[in-house]
Formats: C-alpha cells, sequence, structure tokens
C-alpha cells in the first residue's frame, strides 16, 4: 500500500473516532488535503485513494498543479490569503474560496464572478486569536463583512475559516475552535437564510479537537502527503 494511502486511512479512522467521541455522523466532516509545495503525482495518490477535496494556498502553483491533474475529478479549494490582483485566476480556478477577509476582496471578486454558470462558494476566515501577523477579519467584524458577502450575486456564503494560534498541545486550540462555532451560531441567527453549513478548521496535530467541536471540512498537509518538498 503507498504510504498516501495508509496516511488518509489512518485520518479516516481518526476522524470517525472524533465523531463518535462527539455523537457526530462521520460523513458530515469532509477530509481536505493541503498541498501546497506537494507535487501533483502525491496528490493523484490521494485521489486514488479516495480523496476529494484539495486545498492550495497559492494561485499560481494551483493553476499548475490543476494543469497535470485535469483529467482527475477535484474539487478545488484555496486556502491561502487572496490578493486583488489575483482575484480574476482565482475565480476560474477554485470551486471555493476558504480566505475572503475583507471588504474590498468582495468587491472584487464580486466583478470576477460575474456570470459564472454556478455561484463562487467562499468561506470567511476569521482571526480568532487576534494575533497581528494573522490573516482573517476581527469577530466583531464578521457580521458586516457577511452581510456584503449575502449582498452580493454570484458569491454564496457557505460558512467560516480559521487558522487559531499554535498550541503545543491540540487542547489548549479547544476554545479557538469552540469560538469559531459560535460566531457561526450568532451568523445563523442573524442571517437565518444563509447557507452558513461550514466550518473549515483544524491541522495535522489539532483536527481531532476541531471536529470535537464542530469542523465540517479539516485541511490535513503534511499528515497526507508527509514533509513539504521545499
Ligand atoms: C499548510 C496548511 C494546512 C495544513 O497544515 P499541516 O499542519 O501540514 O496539516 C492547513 N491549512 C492551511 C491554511 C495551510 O496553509
Amino acid at each position: 500500500m503507498s504510504t498516501i494511502r495508509k496516511n488518509l486511512e489512518k485520518i479516516r479512522q481518526a476522524v470517525e473516532e472524533a465523531c463518535q467521541r462527539a455523537g457526530r455522523d462521520p460523513s458530515t466532516v469532509r477530509i481536505l488535503g493541503a498541498s501546497k509545495k506537494q507535487p501533483p503525482q502525491k496528490i493523484r495518490e490521494a485521489f486514488e485513494a479516495g480523496l476529494r477535496l484539495i486545498g492550495e494556498n497559492y494561485v499560481q502553483e494551483a493553476r499548475d498543479k490543476k494543469t497535470a491533474l485535469e483529467d482527475l475529478p477535484l474539487q478545488w479549494h484555496l486556502i491561502g490569503p487572496l490578493q486583488t490582483n489575483k482575484a480574476r485566476y482565482a475565480v476560474k480556478l477554485f470551486h471555493c474560496i476558504q480566505t475572503i477577509d475583507r471588504p474590498a476582496i468582495v468587491k472584487e471578486l464580486s466583478k470576477r464572478a460575474k456570470g459564472l454558470s454556478t455561484p463562487l462558494e467562499v468561506l470567511i476566515e476569521v482571526n480568532v486569536g487576534g494575533e497581528e501577523t494573522k490573516a482573517g477579519v476581527n469577530p466583531e467584524e464578521l457580521p458586516s463583512l457577511a452581510e456584503q458577502i449575502l449582498e452580493t450575486p454570484f458569491l454564496e456564503l457557505k460558512g467560516l475559516m480559521t487558522i487559531p494560534p499554535y498550541r503545543e498541545n491540540p487542547e489548549e486550540v479547544r476554545p479557538f475552535f469552540a469560538l469559531l462555532r459560535s460566531l457561526r451560531e450568532d451568523l445563523k441567527r442573524r442571517f437565518p437564510e444563509a447557507p452558513l453549513t461550514e466550518l473549515s478548521m483544524g491541522m495535522s496535530h489539532d483536527f481531532k479537537v476541531a471536529i470535537e467541536e464542530g469542523a465540517t471540512i479539516v485541511r490535513i498537509g503534511t499528515a497526507l502527503f508527509g514533509p513539504r518538498d521545499y
């Protein structure tokens, strides 16, 4: 069995166990392969083992890999920051942009997504730890950004995403995951019509805790693909 297949099996097992602990249905959690700095061949192996969801951090890198993997029905998400001048490429490459964090990028995407046959899915990235170096909106700015997206045709607000502060012990990250979930609940109350189903949270070292706190997408890099190439 290939290493990637074994890794994916192990991750699936851990997802199931975390769901069991939380009383959740495992089919409500999707594994996204975070494949930045990994060669297309590894993504192909993961696809062959059953992975369907891929997250890339850089628009150009995603474009190259999508070309190399054209024959595979993968769903591509952007999980890295989006610059305004890349928006027009991003709307063509990605099914979902997980890193919406400011009004200017919503405005730009609204221009670029005009006329798409299906709306572009987006998640708002929230800075749950209040770290200055991290991307994401502050929780106070979240409702107005959500409202802006909900008023924009061709964009579909599916939920929230976060990269919490790093802690050696994943248990210490739990409050940040719980915060993202409660922010999502607040938004649902405020905008009951919005399809706010997704919580993209949890990476290789803390995804089990994230699932216990309600994650619907876990973004797994090294635990799936091994160390990054460069
Ligand atoms: C790299 C990356 C991941 C995956 O990180 P691992 O620790 O390798 O699992 C998840 N989310 C984002 C936004 C990333 O940039």
